[in-house]
């Protein structure tokens, strides 16, 4: 399935499961992927997608897909779909193995009935205010609840008719019954089920009034999947004595363990998914694939490809420490991948018209082009050349000192896989600006450069007569902050108002009118770049620059 083998990089769960193995604790190895389909999957997601799919794979062992879609108002289909697009995408599948957390609403139901019938469950009616005051502080233990003693057979009873929706919401809700003393708040008597009355879950429909919390259904739906490691990031590890609790006082078919690591976090961009849901829905950015959001489906519009992203993943790897990843890396990583892959295509993006005063006006060539530099395995391609042209008004100054490479008055260029060229005389408007410039060719110079003269540089070119009207969208970070909100206080006071500039003029060479959605280029001297999938109209994304122009501001300005 992967492009490339890779060699997977040691770290602390591969060598618990490869420890179980070797002990024989588990025939196989089995994990899965729990997304809440509350959202899109964003870079963050690819981390956990990668480790569980990739551990799986590595051991020769199962990934499931399960969707935890415990919380029926916040999710939709809509999220589900794009979900399993994503990990698709990313290169892996779940054959068969295609779970809903809402598959074991009776299961979980049926065992919420054996923790009540083991005295280790009961109805509660405290209202949310008074539960949180009897739950205590982290300095302070808890107060049992008044309805902590009711017997197995009032409990079992008043389940059953909050099943059968006898209570409004908030009336009550069944609370496991360990210990309010405990010093792990978690474990002070938690919420097992509320009522929910009145919403349609995207799986089940109205069947249900009673909803299972994450902490009560997490560890049983593993133990039914017979998942093996269960990984998950940091913010539950004080909730693992409450998963290890519900495991081992149910008759569940398997014992599960769960193994957390460390969430990541990229600079210059959130994943929160609140964070992201707000960006959306307050307009910041244009939809969840918007190119410039962290999103999977976003990347993929950008132009990244699945084996960045994995690579990606390897190269952060896995820890139990917090930290912050540079963006730089996940630039690198794609830069990478693509400076090998993409071919090298001409595109100019800001034109100004060329003339080539000596080049008979009826005549046209097509000059030959190495699709890589580097690997002729990729091909070539014909590029019209004509007597009118266009370069880019980045490439030309009338006066320049020596370190310009590009074109001046009076001065000798190279385009790109084409002849050595003269400016000799600029053409202006009324007012000033640019019009033309007419240039003198120099033929024979295809192979080598005019005799006692000095040539400049080279700069890209596209015949003005066969090149195609494009729009090339410049995208850049979407915070200006490595930390977005850190400082401020509110991460959107942070975005980023030049991280989209459209160029609506770029003229592309013709062959890329053929682009398919999502393919992608290296644009000459200009940085990679991709058809975009979500456009009619011939438009191109910027994926990344060449180099990192963020190292190279900074340092300037140091
Ligand atoms: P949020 O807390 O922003 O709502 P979440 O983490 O709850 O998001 P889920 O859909 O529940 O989102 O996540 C599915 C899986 O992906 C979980 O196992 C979660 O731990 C993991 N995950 C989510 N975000 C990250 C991240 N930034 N880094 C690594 N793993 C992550
Ligand atoms: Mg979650």
């Amino acid at each position: 399935m992967h492009e490339e083998p890779h060699t997977p990089k040691p770290n602390f769960i591969r060598q618990i499961v490869s420890d179980d193995l070797a002990a024989g604790k588990h025939g196989i190895v089995h994990t899965r992927f729990p997304p809440e389909p509350n959202g899109y999957l964003h870079i963050g997601h690819a981390k956990s997608i990668v480790l569980n799919f990739g551990l799986a794979e590595d051991f020769g062992g199962l990934c499931n897909l399960r969707f935890d879609d415990t919380n029926p108002h916040k999710e939709n289909q809509e999220f589900v779909a794009a979900i399993k697009e994503d990990v698709r995408w990313l290169g892996f599948g779940w054959d068969d193995r295609l779970y809903f957390a809402s598959d074991y609403f009776s299961n979980l139901f049926d065992y919420a009935l054996e923790l009540i019938d083991k005295g280790l469950a009961y109805v509660c009616e405290l209202n949310a205010e008074d539960m949180r005051e009897y739950r205590g502080t982290l300095k302070e233990p808890g107060r049992d609840s008044p309805f902590r003693d009711r017997s197995p057979a009032e409990n079992r009873d008043l389940f059953q008719q909050m099943r059968a929706g006898e209570f409004p919401d908030g009336s009550k809700v069944l609370r496991a019954r360990i210990d309010m003393a405990s010093p792990n708040i978690n474990l002070r008597d938690p919420v097992l089920y509320r009522i929910r009355h009145g919403v349609i879950h995207h799986q089940t429909g109205a069947e249900w009034c009673l909803y299972p919390m994450y902490d009560f259904t997490h560890p049983i739906s593993d133990a039914i999947e017979g998942v093996t490691h269960s990984l998950c990031t940091l913010e539950f590890e004080d909730h693992r004595p409450l998963y290890d609790w519900i495991v081992s006082n149910l008759s569940v078919p398997t014992q599960p363990r769960q193994i957390e690591f460390s969430r990541l976090n990229l600079e210059y961009t959130v994943t929160s998914k609140r964070k992201l849901t707000e960006l959306v829905s307050e307009g910041h950015v244009n939809g969840w694939d918007d190119p410039r959001m962290p999103t999977l489906s976003g990347l993929r519009r950008r132009g990244y490809t699945p084996a960045a992203i994995r690579d990606f993943c390897q190269r952060i790897g896995i820890t139990k420490s917090e930290n912050r990843i540079e963006m730089q890396l996940l630039e690198d990583c794609i830069r990478d991948d693509l400076n090998r892959h993409a071919p090298r295509r001409l595109a100019v993006i800001n034109p100004i018209k060329v003339v080539l005063s000596n080049y008979d006006d009826n005549a046209c060539e097509y000059l030959p082009a190495p699709n890589h530099p580097q690997d002729p395995s990729l091909g070539e391609r014909r590029l019209p050349f004509c007597r009118e042209l266009w370069i880019d008004r980045a490439d030309f100054q009338e006066t320049a000192n020596k370190k310009y490479k590009r074109l001046v008055s009076g001065g000798l260029v190279r385009l790109r896989n084409g002849y050595v060229i003269r400016c000799d005389e600029v053409i202006k408007d009324a007012g000033g600006e640019i019009q033309e410039l007419h240039c003198h060719w120099y033929p024979d110079t295809l192979e080598n450069n005019p005799d006692g003269e000095k040539v400049r540089g080279v700069i890209h070119w596209v015949s003005a007569r066969h090149g195609e009207p494009a729009e090339i969208r410049l995208y850049d970070r979407l915070f200006n902050i490595a930390n977005p909100g850190k400082k401020s206080g509110d991460y959107r006071s942070d975005i980023n108002p030049d991280s989209l500039l459209t160029c609506v003029n770029a003229v592309v060479e013709p062959c890329l009118a053929a682009a398919t959605p999502e393919q992608r280029f290296q644009f000459e001297r200009e940085g990679y770049f991709c058809r975009d999938s979500s456009s009619e109209k011939l438009v191109f994304n910027r994926t990344v620059t060449l180099r990192d122009t963020w190292a190279r501001n900074t340092s300037e300005e140091t």
